[in-house]
């Protein structure tokens, strides 16, 4: 099957109490190893991109990649996500690539660094939105920031979602689906300890979900950095400082309370680095890249497996149709009628 809109993942995600895993990508291993992981566990799949990774691949490769991997897997049902656009010309040449969901981060001005106003943030995702939803697109917004910086992208100050402005920002844009600020942040260090309530602010998402119950939620940096996979990287001549991430039971909860996509990003990457750290330390006279690659790319698939059974989305791949972009282009101009 072609690429799926991220809407209709989010929607069939919502009606059956699940949440769908977004994992970002950088080249072909790990397209590969969440394919593989998609397969063996039946799962839906948001594959994402960053603007990072834009310019590390090319376009054009991450492209056919993609292509790939929908005539490999022709029974997983697949969106293209954009993570992280900083303005909407990123997200409109995403949109003709073929991406079949953007972000519009406009909590961050255009420099991704400095966070914006309310009025800009409403005035650039409607843009993209617009833009969007003509061609049956996905648009994720964003309110409030997170703490971390991750490929070059983030302002480093935490700004929790504020609930009131939330529905105003949901009414404003007709976004399909908002990352919400909860105290997480990007990168391998989200917490100093093990968070708790204080620090991980699931409460908001209750309260934002109670008053926007048709609004898909977002979680963001929401790796877990299992306290396994740090060990096995510095155990390997790594030296990563202690890390806390998102605990799956935390994440189980926001899926209870309206989460539909969970973004993944450094448990693949801490997987893969610990994988290739161990071929280095006991095989040094190594220097065939599959030799690391291969068990790099099976720890991904491992870690993105168990993933998909945590968040619920494993045995879906099969649950439905797929709608096409022209079909949800209609859907979103008969509702746009309506309103
Ligand atoms: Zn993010």
């Amino acid at each position: 099957m072609p690429l799926v809109s991220m809407r209709q993942l989010l929607d069939e995600a919502a009606a059956g109490g699940y949440g769908v895993g977004a994992f970002n990508v950088n080249n072909m291993e790990q397209i590969q190893a969440i394919m593989e992981a998609a397969r063996e566990t039946r799962s839906p799949v948001i594959v994402q991109a960053s603007r990072g990774a834009r310019r590390y691949t090319n376009d054009l490769f991450l492209w056919h990649l993609m292509q790939a991997a929908v005539e490999l897997y022709p029974e997983i049902p697949v969106a293209l996500h954009l993570d992280h656009g900083n303005e909407p010309a990123t997200c409109i040449s995403a949109i003709e690539l073929g991406f079949t969901s953007v972000m519009m981060d406009g909590s961050l001005e255009a420099d991704g660094k400095t966070p914006a106003s309310f009025e800009y943030n409403v005035a650039v995702t409607k843009e993209v939105v617009e833009h969007a939803h003509a061609r049956g697109v996905t648009v994720e917004g964003e309110l409030g920031t997170l703490g971390g910086v991750e490929d070059g992208h983030g302002s480093g100050e935490v700004h929790l979602t504020d609930p009131d402005q939330a529905v105003e920002f949901v009414e404003e844009t007709g976004i399909d689906a908002l990352a919400v600020a909860i105290g997480t942040s990007h990168g391998a260090y989200k917490f100093s300890q093990p968070p708790d309530g204080e620090v991980l602010k699931m409460s908001l998402i209750q309260e934002i979900h109670r008053r926007l119950p048709d609004t898909h939620l977002v979680m963001h940096g929401s790796s877990s950095v299992p306290q396994e996979l740090v060990a096995k990287v510095n155990e390997f001549g790594g030296a990563l400082k202690p890390a806390w991430g998102v605990p799956l039971e935390e994440i189980q909860l926001g899926i209870r309370n309206g989460v539909r996509k969970i973004n993944v990003d450094t448990d693949s990457r801490l997987a893969i680095t610990g994988a290739i750290r161990q071929v280095f330390v006991e095989s040094p006279e190594t220097f065939d890249p599959r030799d690391y690659l291969t068990p790099a790319r099976a720890a991904m698939q491992a870690l993105i497996a168990q993933r998909m059974e945590g968040f619920g989305q494993a045995g879906h791949a099969g649950d439905y149709e797929p709608l096409s972009l022209e079909e949800m282009s209609e859907r979103y101009a008969t509702a746009a009628a309506r309103a």
